[in-house]
């Protein structure tokens, strides 16, 4: 299968992708190994994770590099995200050995009931491209410490990274078949939930989670999917400094060429400072310079897939047709490349696509709102329910419309942020479990009753 570089649309590297007997041997291994790995100390395993984390920082130019030529992504957000899976790291090994230690919860007469954890035993990691390190580590991080191996597929988009992980997860001394890497495009994805594993876990669009999840419903094993968003913004009346705010607007669209899951992806704003805050809104936009992700001053490199250039321009498209205006952009710029200018647009409500299904690019539609009720009921109006964001200068205000919103994570005064400390789940079409925190954890375990009589 060709790796292509999304920015010049050239052939970087070739991989040998797996096929069902590839599959079914590594299955084999993993399935022999699995218990020994499973055996071992909590604190044994994140040691492992340590070592990892070591590794990452000693090959991050390496790593940006490859990140760069094979998703379009400009070095420095290359560089970004592995620092950011770095950091993250750090919450899995401060916390792994608290919340999986078997805990004495009470005691009846002479029997003393502890809490204990099972490793799940093989799962599948099936990941997606637009954030490798930081989506993969979200899995395949906690799936180890809690014991499990784990069949790891790299995103067909992101396979040299899928290729580091593993070379740096094996020499930090993880062995060969608890950490198994599967190579191939969504037939080889597919071919994972024909095995009898023991846990699923998706990241991906909401089409391909909905598959996965139906295709391995009758097994009763664990599934977990972290998938797409239509994630709103709203921005009051009250907020001090227009210009700041639209400044983090215009990054929480354009940041990753806006192919992240929580890309802010509809904006809604107070009445009384519309015309201000789209004229600023403007002026931010226009100063994310597209261009060669090389170049230490590009912030849009390209767009990973080059069909969905084609399926941005249709949601623009439509948005017109129905009355929406363009501000700025609006274009695929033509070339060899992947590259798409970054879109305002205005005049826009929830007949428009763009307003409604994800679009996972830089556009974005702004809508005017009267009151706080009218922005809470379209930011609800969706079937995705991943982020939201309030920008507001008055916290009980600003808690209180997070408060009314259905979405795994709210963000005031902020927006496009993760934590490991904190769950990363999704309502409706964004997902089902969730990642990081304590539940990111729990995810990849089977929780045991132990009944202690002395
Ligand atoms: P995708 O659904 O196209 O593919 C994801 C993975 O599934 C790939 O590895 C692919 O090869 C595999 N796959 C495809 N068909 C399959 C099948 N039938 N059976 C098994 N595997 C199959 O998604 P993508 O383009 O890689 O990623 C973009 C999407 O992911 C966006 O919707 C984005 O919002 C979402 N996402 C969500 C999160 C989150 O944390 N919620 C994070 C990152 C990305």
């Amino acid at each position: 299968m060709d790796v292509i570089n999304p920015a010049t649309g050239e052939v970087i590297e070739k991989f040998v992708t797996d096929t069902p007997q590839t599959i079914e041997e590594k299955y084999q291994e993993a399935r022999a190994a699995q218990p020994e790995w499973g055996a071992l100390m909590v604190s044994e395993r994140v040691e492992y994770i340590a070592k990892f984390r070591e590794l990452m920082k000693r090959d991050l130019d390496t790593l940006a590099l490859d990140l760069t030529k094979e998703t379009g992504k400009p070095l420095q957000q290359s560089k970004n995200e592995v620092l950011g899976g770095i950091n993250k790291l750090k919450f899995f090994l401060e916390k792994s050995e608290e919340y999986l230690s078997a805990e004495k919860v009470n005691e009846d007469g002479n029997t003393e009931e502890f809490l204990a954890y099972d490793p799940l035993g093989v799962i599948a990691n099936i990941s997606a491209w637009n954030y490798p390190y930081l989506v993969g580590i979200n899995i395949f991080v906690p799936a180890l410490i809690c014991g499990n191996a784990v069949m790891y597929k790299p995103s067909e988009f992101s396979m040299l990274t899928g290729r580091h992980i593993t070379r740096l997860l094996h020499e930090a001394g993880i062995p060969e078949d608890i950490f198994v890497p599967v190579y191939g495009d969504g037939s080889v994805g597919a071919l994972l939930t024909a095995l009898p594993l023991d846990g699923y876990f998706f990241t991906g669009s909401y089409p391909t989670g909905k598959k996965i999840a139906e295709a391995v419903a009758g097994k009763l094993v664990p599934v977990g999917l972290e998938l797409g968003g239509k994630d709103p913004l709203y921005v009051t009346e009250d907020i001090s400094d227009i210009e700041a705010v639209a400044d983090a607007v215009a990054e929480g669209v354009l940041y990753n060429n806006g192919q992240s899951c929580c890309s802010v992806e509809r904006v809604y704003v107070h009445d009384d400072i519309f015309d201000e805050f789209i004229t600023q809104l403007k002026k931010k936009m226009s100063a994310w310079k597209v261009g060669n992700p090389m170049d230490e001053s590009t912030m849009c490199g390209a767009i990973t897939r080059r069909s969905h250039l084609d399926y941005m321009k249709a949601q623009i498209e439509d948005a017109k047709a129905k009355g929406a205006k363009v501000l700025l952009g609006g274009k695929i710029i033509e070339g060899k490349g992947n590259f798409f200018e970054p879109t305002l647009l205005i005049n826009v409500d929830h007949e428009m696509d763009v307003m409604i299904e994800e679009t996972f690019g830089p556009v974005i539609g702004v809508m005017r709102v009267e009151s706080d009720e009218e922005a809470i009921e379209l930011m609800n109006d969706t079937d995705f329910g991943l982020t939201s964001s309030v920008y507001c200068a008055d916290e009980e205000r600003g808690e209180e419309i997070l408060s009314q919103i259905h979405s795994g994570t709210g963000y005031l005064n902020c927006c496009d942020r993760v934590s490991g400390y904190l769950p990363w789940s999704g309502r409706g079409r964004s997902g089902l479990g969730s990642t990081l925190s304590k539940h990111g954890l729990y995810a990849f375990c089977n929780p045991k009753g132990l009944h202690i009589r002395l």
